[in-house]
């Protein structure tokens, strides 16, 4: 397989995961939308429709944090993760806002882990799946590196291990399909990779055949996984995967984000419906004034993947 299909499929997880965090947005925290009335379009809702949410925000955050730094350092990121939080971002996950208030208060990242793990063993939100997909942009030739960054870019907010593992997951299976691989043998290729804990292996083994009314689609990483690999697993394109995920109902954004970086990263920018594109738009770093685009997308791919790493 050639740089350029490789390129476009890179290019197709940024723009997808933003276009499904947009598509996913007017809908979150809804009931599921019946079969012959799905959401097909981008909407309005809190935000003018198009507009991605802190999903993007916050991935950006990992990959800028990825252009200066290779290997990700996990200082850095924190340091932009806060800024974030300070710049007043609309939305704002409630265990990534508790984690970074500790943080901000003079605990390290190191010790806010900790905590995290002692005192809320059971916590495993998808705040940290959803911004992992710039690491596989970046490091979809190092697979060792790529499952490192991916754990790591987690472990300070989300220091879950069935969140770290997801992570690694996700880009494992982006790296698969950019360079080549079907969905279905990207998928097999992460089970075999990643070991996720024989209770979230599980829920990813029965992913595919799962029931659509059985999904519950919540903010658990759990969840977001099982809805995404169904949405990915039972459809052969980018649209209808993003369109039978955002109509799921509840944590629309977030599966939209992780669907639309899987399935853009399994059929290219040039397969993600331009009417979606078009919409595209958000402001980062917050605050800026500075407006993201789809082509502001692919120029960051293009910083990710320069060479001299
Ligand atoms: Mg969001």
């Amino acid at each position: 397989m050639d740089n350029t299909a490789v390129l476009d499929k890179l290019n197709g997880c940024a723009v997808g995961a933003a276009v499904g965090d947009a598509l996913g947005m007017p809908l979150e925290f809804g009931s599921a939308h019946p079969l012959n009335s799905l959401v097909c379009e981008m909407t309005t809702g809190r935000l003018p429709a198009g507009r991605f949410t802190d999903d993007t925000e916050l991935a950006l955050a990992v990959a800028e944090s990825l252009t200066v730094h290779r290997p990700l350092d996990a200082d850095d990121l924190v340091k932009r993760l806060l800024k974030w939080k300070r710049s007043m971002p609309m939305d704002i996950g409630a265990h990534t806002n508790m984690v970074l208030t500790w943080i901000a208060g003079g605990m390290t990242w190191q010790d806010a882990a900790e905590k995290v793990r002692k005192e809320m063993p059971a916590t495993a939100g998808n705040g940290s799946i959803m911004r992992a997909w710039p690491v596989a942009v970046a490091w979809w030739q190092n697979r060792e590196q790529m499952v490192k960054d991916s754990e790591l870019q987690s472990i300070v907010t989300h220091s879950h291990p069935e969140c770290m593992k997801g992570s690694a997951f996700v880009n494992w299976m982006i790296a698969e399909m950019a360079t080549g691989a079907t969905p279905r043998a990207a998928y097999e290729s992460a089970m075999q990779a990643i070991d996720l804990g024989a209770e979230f292996c599980q829920v990813v083994e029965h992913a595919p055949d799962a029931n659509r009314e059985g999904l519950k689609n919540s903010g658990w990483v759990r969840h977001t996984l099982e809805s995404s690999l169904w949405a990915l697993l039972n459809t052969s394109s980018f649209e209808d995967a993003l369109v039978q995920v955002i109509n799921l109902g509840g944590d629309t954004d977030t599966a939209g984000a992780v669907t639309g970086a899987l399935a853009g990263a399994a059929y290219g920018l040039e397969a993600i419906p331009t009417r979606w594109v078009d919409k595209l738009s958000g402001e980062w770093p917050l605050g800026s004034g500075k407006t993201w685009d789809a082509h502001a997308f692919v120029r960051l791919v293009s910083r990710l993947t320069a060479d001299g790493h």
